[in-house]
């Protein structure tokens, strides 16, 4: 005889908390990071609640287990606990292409105290699942004293505040890794960005960048836009990275030395 061979792990497996058997199960999960758990009882679902709490590594382990990543087709950083009872589905940061006018729009609506760049050399966004967190804007040296010399500017890095701070964790020093990498990439030999002087640099330090020069500010970056009443006059830091490009930017071969023969036979 042959008996029904359905899932007997399952069938084995009885909760302690209400002795049905146990149900645990992703009932659903949405594109804004929150989901929903499905279980036999309510003493099960706060159990499981508490241990995702408590181990984020385990927490990550279980969404994994019960489909989350293939559901909405993003790998799982972690599980972010909100500090409000929350817990939201975190998935890898992406850094993504992002058309100017967009990246523009973005540091329009999101930027804490700067107009948008007028325009850039390159750029891009960064995601968490199918939230946009932030862009990076790359162009020409603002200050004349580094025009010219084969380096770029990270004229604006915009992270924006209206989504959980878990979920935007590590994605300001994810791009400037990521500017630094494309420039060298593009064949320049430095990159440099300024914060403001009661900014913390924590994500540049972490990306790499070396703080070199406090300047005593008073246009914010924006030399050729008519500064709004939100612009502060406060002091700004220079951050710079050295870069090792394979490829030479529009450098001119340099001719070698010619001795002046004529005048040595001459002599
Ligand atoms: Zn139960």
């Amino acid at each position: 005889m042959v008996l029904a061979c359905e899932a007997p792990e399952r069938a084995a497996a009885i909760c302690s908390w209400c002795g049905e058997a146990a149900v645990l199960e992703l009932a659903e999960a949405w594109s804004d990071h929150a989901f929903q758990l499905e279980t036999c009882c309510h003493a099960s679902y706060e159990e499981v609640c508490a241990g995702m709490a408590d181990d984020p590594a385990w927490a990550r382990g279980l969404l994994r287990h019960l489909g989350a990543e293939v559901l909405l087709g993003h790998g799982l950083r972690r599980v972010a606990d909100t500090g409000c009872g929350q817990l939201l589905l975190d998935w890898k940061l992406e850094i993504r292409p992002v058309s100017f006018t967009r990246a523009a729009n973005f540091v329009r609506r999101h930027h804490a105290h700067n107009a948008a760049p007028t325009a850039w050399r390159y750029g891009a966004a960064i995601t968490n699942g199918a939230t946009l967190l932030g862009v990076v804007m790359v162009g020409n040296p603002v200050a004349r004293g580094l025009m010219g010399r084969g380096t770029v500017e990270v004229n604006r890095l915009c992270i924006r505040r209206d989504v959980p701070r878990a979920l935007a964790w590590n994605a300001c020093s994810q791009l400037y890794g990521w500017a630094a990498r494309e420039a060298e990439a593009r064949g320049f030999e430095r990159i440099v960005t300024y914060t403001r002087a009661d900014e913390e640099g924590g994500s540049l330090r972490a990306a790499g960048w070396i703080k070199e020069a406090h300047v005593r500010g008073r246009s914010w970056n924006s030399p050729t836009r008519a500064r709004t009443d939100r612009a502060p006059l406060i002091d700004k830091l220079r951050w710079s990275r050295t870069l090792k490009p394979r490829r030479a930017l529009h450098r001119l071969p340099v001719p070698p030395t010619i001795m002046p023969l004529t005048l040595d036979a001459a002599a």
